[in-house]
């Protein structure tokens, strides 16, 4: 179903690894920082702003156990895996650390970072759980903060028009992805899921602005083509931190099509724009609390629904697939909640648990097989 593309090579898993490592050693060459962010709620944004390169770490296609050795071992594989990656200095050019406290994951991946990786710069963003006034003021006194600390490292000052134009150059970057996305509407999708999730990926590990381009000139060659018609049940991925391409492979192989999906390395990335008038940071901020939020965030209690709900319906979605990191509370809670409500609207779906998608694949496989042929 998907076609062949120039373009779309060079934003592969393995082609934009590449790029980030050309990237990195060329601002490195400059003398510029680059910093590493892990959760999506962490504002890249005041980075970019200060002139440093912002890179999401990930974890890796293969499971380590080097953790284990660090963390607990009913930690969720994702933070396992990232962790496992900084042990095994394959982050070694990272000049410091930007997370949030979402789950305590995170922020125990956070504090080990520290201690046994190290980071000349570290900062964890206190995000609320709830959505009220009183958090708004807070999550802005966060931003303060990070911004002076930033500041300090970078020794660059973050003025209103430099994170105004950083504001701008995010918000391009969710409206080519959101272009790319409409495509996916199409009974023929020009691209598969799992070419889509490493396209959203390869901007987390990119500086935004080459993503961009490359998002420009991939959207001009898909106007062009004319893919075959696509078979299997229109499907989504819900769920947690899913860094690889592996999982919606795994869909793809046992005849099904991942047509959208919920997810932190997926949509609710760039789903939400910043506003760019007023000030620059309380817009930012705005953003963090407002957007589509990750089942960390369990207040307001319907907004993950409705947004599902809204995708179930634009992508005309035939199945949703629960993903959920193995000891990944937030996720497992939120399952519940949904499962019973899309049933009764018709909508099939299932839930998995999994470990790290190498791990097990073809018993994986053999579930999701089941699953499609149960719609089809
Ligand atoms: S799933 Fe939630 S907590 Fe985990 S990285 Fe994504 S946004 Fe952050
Ligand atoms: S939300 Fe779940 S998968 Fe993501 S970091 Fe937290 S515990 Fe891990």
């Amino acid at each position: 179903m998907s076609v062949a593309s120039g373009v779309l090579d060079r934003l592969t898993y393995e082609g934009a690894s590449a790029l980030s490592r050309e990237a990195v050693a060329q601002w490195k060459d400059k003398g510029g920082k680059v910093v590493g962010w892990v959760c999506i709620y962490a504002p890249e944004e005041v980075l970019h702003a200060a002139g440093i390169l912002p890179i999401r770490i990930m974890g890796s296609t293969e499971p380590h156990s080097i953790a284990d050795a660090y963390l607990q071992s009913n930690m969720c594989p994702f933070v396992r895996s990232c962790f496992s990656q900084g042990i095994l200095k394959e982050y070694q050019y990272l000049d410091g650390i930007l997370s949030s406290h979402t789950c305590d994951a995170m922020v125990k991946l956070f504090d080990a970072w520290r201690v046994y990786v190290g980071a000349q710069f570290a900062f964890l963003i206190d995000q609320p759980h709830v959505i009220n006034r009183f958090s708004y003021e807070y999550h802005m006194g966060e931003l303060d903060r990070l911004v002076k600390q930033v500041e300090a490292f970078a020794g660059v000052a973050v003025t209103p028009e430099s994170l105004r134009q950083s504001n701008r150059v995010y918000n391009e970057n969710r409206l080519l992805l959101k272009e790319l996305y409409e495509l996916r509407k199409s009974e023929n999708p020009p691209l598969t899921g799992s070419q889509v999730h490493d396209v959203v990926r390869a901007g987390m590990i990119i500086p935004k602005e080459q993503h961009n381009l490359l998002l420009k000139e991939l959207l001009a060659e898909l106007s062009d083509s004319h893919p075959p018609k696509a078979k299997g049940p229109r499907l989504m991925i819900s769920g947690s931190c899913i860094d690889t391409p592996i999982f919606p492979k795994i869909v793809e192989e046992s005849g099904g099509q991942v047509v959208v999906d919920d997810l932190c390395f997926g949509s609710r990335y760039f789903w939400d724009l910043v506003a760019e008038e007023g000030d620059p940071l309380q817009a930012l901020s705005r953003r963090y609390m407002d957007k589509t939020h990750c089942a960390c965030i369990p207040l307001p209690r319907d907004s993950r629904y409705d947004f599902m709900r809204q995708l179930i319906v634009d992508y005309r979605v035939e199945g949703v697939i629960f993903y959920g990191q193995k000891f990944c509370d937030p996720f497992a809670y939120d399952f519940p909640d949904h499962k019973p409500r899309l049933e009764k609207d018709g909508i099939p779906v299932m839930q998995l648990e999994v470990e790290h998608a190498s791990v097990g694949a073809g018993q994986l496989k053999t579930r999701v097989q089941a699953f499609i042929e149960m719609i089809a």
